[in-house]
Order: C-alpha cells, then structure tokens, then sequence
C-alpha cells in the first residue's frame, strides 16, 4: 500500500466504497454496513472536522503575522477577495446561462409537485424557520453576525467560521502592531502549534482510503430507497452536474492559464484530486480543509504564508458550486411553479447568490437555508425546495469538489502575483 500515491489509494477506497454499497444494496447488507462499516466513515469525518477549528485559527494567525507589514496583507487581501468574487459570479452566470436554455423545470410532472411537497414538506418548514430568522434581522445582520461576542461558543460551532476568521484576523494585526519581541513567545507557541497541527492532518489522511470507503458505502446503502427520485428530476440534476463540470473543465483552466501561461494541468489536477476526493466524500469544504491545504503548499508549490490566508477564508467565502447550483435551482423551482423571471429578477438571483454562498458555511447542505433567501428575494414559492431537497445529498458532494478547486485555484494566482512560491510544480 505504501508504494500507491494518496490520490490513487483514495480514488481505489471511493471506488471499492461504491462496489460495496451497491453489493449491500443487492444482497440486503444495509444492516451490516450502517453498523459496522458507516461508523468508520463518520469517525473519519469527525477526524477532520475536529482539525478544522484549530487549523483555520492556527494558520491564519501564522500566516497574517508572519507577513512584513500590513499593506502586504491588504494586497493579499483585495486580491483574494476581488478573485473570489469573479469566479462566483462567473459561477452564477454559468448557471443560470444553463437553467434558462435547457428550462429542466418546464417538463417537471405534476403529479410528482405534489408528492415531493408532501414528502419534503416537513423539512422545508424546518429551513424556513431558520431563515426566517435571518430575515427578520436587519440588513447588516451579516455583518453583526461576523463578530462574536464569545469566541469559545465560537470556536464550538463548526458553522461559525466566519468569526473564528474575523477573530484570527484582528489578532493577527494586533500581533503585527506591536513590537517583535513582545509577541516573540506566541509566535513560538503558534508556530509549533501550526506543525503539530500539520503532522496531525498527515497521520488523519493515512486513514482518508479507509474513511472514503467507508462514507461512499453508507451513502449508497442510505440512498438507495431513494433512487426513483432521478428519473423525475434527471434533467435538473445533469443541469447542475453540467454548469459544476464547466467550472471545473473550462473555467478554472482558462483562468489559471490566465497566470499561469505554460501551466500543465494534468500535473494541477493530480496535485489536488486528493482534495477533491475527500470534499466528494465528506460534503463539506471546511472539513477537506487540511487535505486542501496540505495538497496546494506540497503538491502545488503555492507558499504557506499565502495558503494560510487565502484557504481558510476561502472555505466560508468562496463557493463558487454552490452558488452555481443555487442559480440553477432557484429559477428551476420557478419554472416548475410556471413563474417567468424578468431579466431584473435574474440579476437580484445574481447578487442574492453571491452573498447567499458568501453566508453558507462549509459544511453538508450548508447552503440550504441561504437558498431561500435568494428564493424570497425574486418571490419564489419556497415550498419548491421540496422538490429538490430528495437529490441534495449527491449535488453537495459535487458542488463541494467545484468549491474546494475555487479556493485552490485562487491560492494558486494570488501565490503568482504575490511571488509567493516555494517551488511552482505545475509549470
Ligand atoms: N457542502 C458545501 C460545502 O461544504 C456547502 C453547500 O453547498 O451546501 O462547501
């Protein structure tokens, strides 16, 4: 085993995963497999999601202070946002591009409206109560939510990011404030704490072969009751799995040859399967956070001054998946409720999409709740959730691998601009 790289021991473990879970399937092993090979699955995943917190925390906070001063770091900063924001909106406009030439919801049945409601009724309503919430809020709750007022709660919820990285950034430019040899001890401390970090995620991803097989057994045995509900919604879902597979095969390329003139994008690809496998598998960017860091700065070349900034915001802010499938599936529920969006409205689903995949944590269905606010925003039933909410699970896992290639390509351009590599291995 030792002699096979990573990416193909994980490749191998997803698809023996898939075997068996079909195999179970067939042969009733669904028992077998929820209690004997699932938990594994889920201890792997907790593995990784125990690393994120203290990794996103560690590595921002090493790698803002260890920046020579703090015009570098709003450099870094405007250049990683400013790219975050074009690849989602290239995202968004790619799905909606896609959902409005091949309208999947204009040949939706509707007899299968009224079953989807009924079955999906109750988990809708549990969605609506949770952006309800957000909604009454006033228009700066984004904001206001950004700052916690504890970070210990902060730090004990995995879909809080978004304050842990607003916390590491101020702690981090207070460091940078004052003068080295006060902060000389915690630099130590953060610095070694970042290793061992480091040496934890290594020993975490010699299980990743075990832990993909695991996750992708359970998924197809808990899945497959449910199989019927492609051939309803088939042409949605190859909608998104179009707009994802554009991102990744034409999007992505051109935009790193863009930097990168003589880019080889076999070596790029290789360099992050391990990656994207794990987010396949996992469904959450934040939880593949240490496979994505550890492939771009070993496998890329990208310097570890610049993955630490850019990845761990990358993980909350940046989705550009999501925010294609979310595009896709909003003007797909008004097509099935026969409402005609004006070219206005589409460009509200535009901007509405944006900050929706900006306020979605990296975690599985993250991105739910943020849906119905773009649906409310250009007056979409929401009860048209239902009708999409059976097939989720599989676009998650997809829209999660479209997701994590965003951050590592633009970890991988801003390292260019910034001269920030340690050795290009792409080139
Ligand atoms: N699961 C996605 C992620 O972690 C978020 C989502 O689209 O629901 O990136």
């Amino acid at each position: 085993m030792k002699k096979i790289p990573l990416f193909l021991q994980i490749i191998i473990g997803m698809v023996l995963g898939i075997i068996w879970g079909l195999i179970a399937v067939q042969f009733n092993l669904e028992k077998l497999t929820s209690d004997w090979i699932k938990p594994w699955g889920t201890i792997f995943l907790n593995l990784l999601k125990l690393i994120a917190v203290p990794l996103i925390f560690v590595s921002l906070v090493k790698g803002i202070s260890g920046l020579s001063n703090i015009s570098k770091l709003s450099s870094m900063g405007l250049k990683t946002l400013s790219l975050y924001i074009v690849s989602t909106l290239f995202a968004i406009t790619i799905g909606l591009l896609l959902v409005n030439t091949i309208e999947p919801g204009n040949t939706f049945p509707d007899e299968k409206k009224i079953e989807y409601q009924t079955k999906f009724g109750a988990t809708v309503q549990d969605k609506q109560d949770a952006a309800e919430e957000i909604k009454d809020q006033s228009p700066l709750f984004f904001i206001v939510d950004m700052v916690p007022d504890n970070i210990f709660k902060s730090l004990s919820d995995n879909s809080k990011m978004l304050q842990i990285i607003l916390f590491a950034i101020l702690f981090a430019v207070a460091m940078m404030l004052l003068p080295k040899d006060r902060v000389k001890p915690v630099k130590k401390f953060i610095n070694s704490l970042n290793d061992i970090i480091l040496k934890l995620i290594d020993i975490i991803m010699s299980a990743a072969p075990f832990g993909v097989f695991a996750l992708l057994a359970a998924l197809i045995v808990d899945f497959s009751g449910d199989s019927e509900l492609f051939t309803a919604l088939g042409l949605y879902f190859l909608t998104v799995v179009l707009g994802l597979l554009i991102m990744v095969t034409i999007f992505y390329p051109i935009f790193l040859k863009f930097f990168f003139r003589k880019v080889k994008y076999f070596k790029y690809f290789r360099a992050i399967i391990p990656a994207q496998m794990v987010a396949f598998s996992t469904s959450s960017s934040a939880a593949t956070l240490p496979v994505t860091m550890k492939q771009v700065t070993n496998e890329i070349g990208v310097s570890k001054g610049v993955a630490n900034f850019v990845l761990p915001v990358g993980v909350t802010i940046n989705m550009d998946g999501t925010s294609c499938y979310q595009a896709i599936a909003a003007v797909f529920i008004a097509q099935v409720f026969g409402i005609d969006l004006s070219f206005g409205q589409q460009l509200t689903i535009v901007l509405t999409a944006l900050f929706a995949s900006i306020g979605s944590p990296g975690v599985p269905g993250g991105s739910i709740v943020m849906l119905i606010i773009v649906l409310t925003s250009v007056g979409i039933p929401v009860e048209g959730l239902a009708l999409i909410l059976g097939i989720d699970r599989p676009l998650d896992m997809l829209r999660t691998v479209v997701n994590i290639t965003g951050d590592s390509t633009v970890s991988t351009i801003v390292a260019r601009t910034e001269g920030e590599f340690e050795n290009i291995k792409i080139l």
